[in-house]
């Protein structure tokens, strides 16, 4: 059965120019793109996304670096979608990605690291809701 995921190009790629290299191997790795949206987010939008890390040191530098440009907010959708755009995307460390995964290609560093993707169904689903409204997800 099809799965849903929840995935941002993040700003240091949409700024160098990788956004439709990036759609393009999410496109090519069979994921279907159920809705996509290009937009600014502020800092506040940045924390409410990301809460789960709120106690982590990096977490002002993360909120400030998501809300510094525009950004993709996409979701996709085929099956084994959550662990298969992980899968897709490389560690969350360039450095120790995978080759030919989309951090390897196209991130330089842990925080500006190119692509987020949903790590669980039910962050999927909080994510999801969190950037769409039911009625763009038909
Ligand atoms: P994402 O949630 O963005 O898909 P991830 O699940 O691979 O990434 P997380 O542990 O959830 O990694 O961390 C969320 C984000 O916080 C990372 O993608 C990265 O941008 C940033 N981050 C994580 N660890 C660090 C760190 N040590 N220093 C700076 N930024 C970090
Ligand atoms: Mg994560």
């Amino acid at each position: 059965m099809a799965q849903r995921t929840f995935s941002i190009i993040k700003p240091d790629a949409v700024k160098n120019g990788h956004a439709a290299a990036v759609l393009a191997d999410i496109e090519k790795a069979g994921f279907k793109i159920v809705t996509i949206r290009k937009q600014s987010i502020s800092k506040e939008q940045a924390q409410g996304f990301y809460y789960v890390h709120k106690e982590r040191p990096f977490f002002g530098e993360l909120c400030n670096f998501m809300s510094s440009g525009p950004i993709f907010l996409m979701v996709l959708e085929k099956e084994n979608a959550i662990a298969d755009l992980r899968k897709l995307m490389g560690a969350t460390n360039p450095a120790s990605a995978e080759e030919g995964t989309i951090r390897k290609k196209y991130a330089k560093s842990i925080g500006e690291n190119a692509i987020h993707g949903s790590d669980a169904e039910e962050t999927a689903s909080f994510e999801i809701g969190y950037w769409f409204a039911g009625y763009e997800l038909i």
